[in-house]
């Protein structure tokens, strides 16, 4: 990534260049439209806003200026994408994403958009030169996502190369990068947004006004202690939208695997279906009491299925967890201590078909929006999601960022206090929230989850670190959501 100092960001191809100032210690920076996030979603975005109108100034803002995020930090170096090559795979997968969908909400016209996109995405993909998987005739080679039997997830490795495809991209299309920001909240007036602030890497303070703002931060994955998503993303997403007042759903539902403390993924058929025990706390073995035939259905699929009776395994399994979380499987003697870690969020801003937020000149795509899938979603969709959706409000934007050009923007206020950052209490702070979300909100509320929300409400009244309190926002847009969910 071209990780251009924030003086240089006048680019000589923009009609409407970004304009740089420095006022009172704070920089302020105006562009047309701007990205948070430097994933598939937030460079998906970027590069559709900046082909529709070239003369508009595009900044993508964003943590690290290397790989970073689920998309390109990602522990499996691939990821799968739905591609839908005929009508009937589009109207079987429609009706898998509806079936999959409760207990949570799902928008039946934005799945239909996911299906009859998914190609043409897939098409932009291979242009960029990403590295496919190939049959031997050299046609995409296709797997089954989980939770649907179809082969139609295309799979591409190595995600460095990924990065740098949509860097070449992005750079060539001239989009412009304040990479090594921290990003700390979204900037709002009169009733829409106008666009965000946070510190860069010098540690001085910034803002970003612009006349559209996509939010592409990713999910809220890394608030658990247990996880096994990407680096360089903060899990703040759900806390600023919860700031703004912007709508969301789904924020309870996230995606958790099995894995054992050496970070390798377990498959709960194979562990539990071979004479394995349960050791509880109090030393006693449990033999896992588990249907046959709901064992063996939850083989397919890696997350825990919301609303699902194979949940029983999981359910299981949570209920004989130790104190410290892990649960103790002995199989042939040995004793493999297994965890649920969160791996992604299906919960986010609620968007329409132009990934529209409820707040005005918001935009939102990629694993901080919901509504192309609900409680559960299948394998592969996702990236689909973040392709589909994440050129659908990189197009939108674009084009209220040109009726907005000519609308004079005076600086945004900022909360006092805003830029506060304690690093010690950060940590500590993060701690207890992570260690309580692992405790009482994974999949779906556990016991004491009430008496957490109110030490998250204490930390979010008395803490004085921007990022604490964005966290604790995410954090408690999670419980509110679980335990809400639980009183239906
Ligand atoms: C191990 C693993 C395997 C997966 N496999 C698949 C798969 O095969 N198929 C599929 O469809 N999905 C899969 N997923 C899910 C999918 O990878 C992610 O949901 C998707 O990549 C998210 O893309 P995104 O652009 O929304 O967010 P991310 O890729 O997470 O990007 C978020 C960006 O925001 C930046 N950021 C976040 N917070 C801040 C902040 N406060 N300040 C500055 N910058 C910030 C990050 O640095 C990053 O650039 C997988 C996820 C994991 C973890």
């Amino acid at each position: 990534m071209k990780d251009r100092n924030y003086h240089g960001l006048n680019s000589p191809s923009c009609s409407h260049p970004l304009s740089f100032q420095v006022l009172k210690g704070m920089e302020h920076i105006h562009c047309d439209v701007l990205v948070l996030g430097a994933g598939l979603a937030g460079l998906r975005a970027a590069w559709a806003a900046k082909e529709h109108a070239p003369s508009l100034s595009v900044l993508v803002a964003t943590g690290p200026s290397g790989p970073s995020g689920s998309s390109f930090a990602n522990r499996n170096n691939a990821l799968g994408m739905q591609v839908l090559l005929s009508d009937e795979e589009c109207r079987i997968f429609v009706r898998e994403v509806l079936d999959l969908a409760p207990p949570g909400t799902v928008d039946e016209t934005l799945v239909q958009l996911l299906a009859r996109e998914s190609e043409a995405r897939f098409r932009d993909l291979q242009s960029l030169g990403l590295d496919f998987r190939r049959e031997e005739n050299g046609t995409a080679a296709r797997q089954p996502g989980c939770g649907s039997p179809y082969r139609r997830a295309a799979i591409f490795d190595n995600l460095a190369h990924t990065f740098n495809q949509f860097i070449v991209k992005t750079n060539g299309c001239s989009i412009d990068f304040a990479t090594n920001t921290s990003l700390l909240g979204l900037l709002k007036r009169d009733g829409r947004c106008v666009g965000a602030w946070g510190m860069n890497n010098g540690g001085t303070p910034v803002t970003f006004q612009a006349g559209a703002t996509i939010l592409a931060l990713g999910g809220p994955a890394p608030l658990y202690q247990n996880r096994i998503c990407g680096t360089g993303n903060t899990g703040l997403a759900l806390g600023m939208l919860r700031e703004v007042g912007a709508k969301t759903a789904n924020e309870s539902f996230l995606q958790f695997m099995w894995y054992d403390g050496h970070g390798r993924f377990q498959n709960l058929t194979r562990l539990l279906g071979n004479g394995a025990y349960v050791v509880r706390q109090d030393g006693r073995r449990v033999i896992p009491d588990i249907r046959e035939d709901l064992l063996a259905s939850r083989e397919g699929h890696c997350p825990a299925f919301y609303g699902r009776e194979d949940a029983t395994t999981d359910e299981f399994l949570l209920s004989h967890a130790w104190e410290d979380g892990w649960c103790r499987v002995e199989l042939s003697g040995e004793v493999v201590l297994i965890s649920l870690m969160a791996h992604a969020g299906n919960g986010g801003a609620v968007v329409n078909a132009e990934g529209a937020t409820s707040l005005k000149g918001l935009y939102a795509a990629g694993e901080c929006a919901t509504g192309m899938h609900g409680a559960n979603r299948m394998g592969g969709a996702m990236v689909l999601a973040t392709q589909v959706f994440g050129r659908r409000a990189g197009l939108a934007a674009a084009e209220l960022a040109e009726v907005m050009r000519d609308v004079k923007r005076p600086d945004a206020k900022l909360p006092p206090g805003a830029f506060a950052l304690h690093d010690d209490q950060y940590r500590i702070d993060m701690d207890i929230l992570r260690k309580g979300m692992q405790r009482h909100a994974l999949f779906g509320p556990r016991s004491g989850l009430e008496t957490f929300r109110m030490e998250l409400r204490e930390i979010e009244r008395s803490s004085d670190d921007r990022r604490t309190l964005v966290a604790t926002g995410s954090a408690l847009a999670i419980a509110e959501h679980a335990l809400a969910f639980a009183e239906v």
